[in-house]
């Protein structure tokens, strides 16, 4: 379970993105963040794993303060994190095995020194991983062959074989049709729903959100400003 109290962010610029965010995320819930673009809900997903500090505020990640980490400690809480990002973050001259590997690494490199540092088990979790999110026989395509869809299937890839505590999801459909988009939100509730993950998704297309989410966070301004059921959210329209 994440559990954020009053988390505060003001940038070196002077922006105050977030204002004091409270947000539970238990079970195998799923919690879309909506609101409209420079509302926060990046920024709150980049300050729950420190890839932006945080101001003020606590992030309890099953009961580890995750503000209070550094080194070691720090990435040892981050590979319970797991991220998907919008623009997917895959290097595109690593083909797809290589670049799902590459999330338990931290680091990239190439084949050769990717086995060396892999168990057989390792590798074998990775096809299993592939073939869920229905990649199967793609492990050795270059990422840069791939289309939109199915890099944020690497992407989900790369992120649940880590066996994450957490799901992060920011924006995961803004660069993607529909179709495609729909396919991808498919896949990563019934993932988190099968192996019991909460998921928070940052999303801004209300529909999708109220199609996907149990529970609904909205932003502005840096504000929690609603939170709900999607019914409960219709209502309030
Ligand atoms: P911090 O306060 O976390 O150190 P900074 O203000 O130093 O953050 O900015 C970090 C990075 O984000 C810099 O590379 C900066 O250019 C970039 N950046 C600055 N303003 C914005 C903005 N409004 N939106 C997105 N990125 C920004
Ligand atoms: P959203 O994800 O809802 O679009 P963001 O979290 O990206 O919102 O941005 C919230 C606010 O913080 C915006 O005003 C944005 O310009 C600002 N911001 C985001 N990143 C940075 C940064 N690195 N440095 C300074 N300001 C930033």
């Amino acid at each position: 379970m994440l559990s954020v109290t009053d988390l505060r962010k003001t940038y070196s610029s002077g922006e105050e993105a977030l204002t004091g965010v409270s947000l539970d995320v238990t079970g195998s819930e799923t919690v879309a963040m909506i609101g409209p673009s420079g509302a926060g809900k990046s920024t709150f997903i980049r300050c729950v794993n420190r890839l932006t500090e945080p101001s003020e505020g606590s992030v309890v990640l099953d009961g580890v303060e995750i503000t209070d980490l550094s080194g070691e400690s720090l990435r040892e809480a981050r590979r319970d994190i797991g991220m998907i990002f919008q623009e997917y973050n895959l290097v595109e001259r690593l083909t797809v095995m290589e670049n799902v590997l590459s999330g338990r690494l931290g680091y990239t490199s190439t084949w050769n020194a990717f086995r060396r540092n892999f168990a057989d088990e390792d590798i074998e979790r990775a096809y299993e991983v592939l073939d869920r999110v229905g990649l199967g026989g793609h492990e050795n395509n270059r990422a840069d062959e791939l289309s939109g869809g199915q890099r944020q299937r690497v992407g989900i890839a790369r992120a649940i074989l880590q066996r994450p505590k957490i799901l992060l999801v920011d924006e995961p459909t803004s660069s993607l049709d529909p179709e495609t988009s729909r396919a991808v939100m498919d896949l990563l509730t019934e993932i988190a729903a099968e192996d019991d993950i909460p998921l928070l998704i940052n999303i801004h297309e209300v529909d999708l959100a109220e199609k996907y989410a149990n529970r609904i966070a909205g932003l502005r301004e840096g504000s929690l400003v609603f939170e709900g059921t999607p019914a409960e959210l219709d209502e309030t329209a």
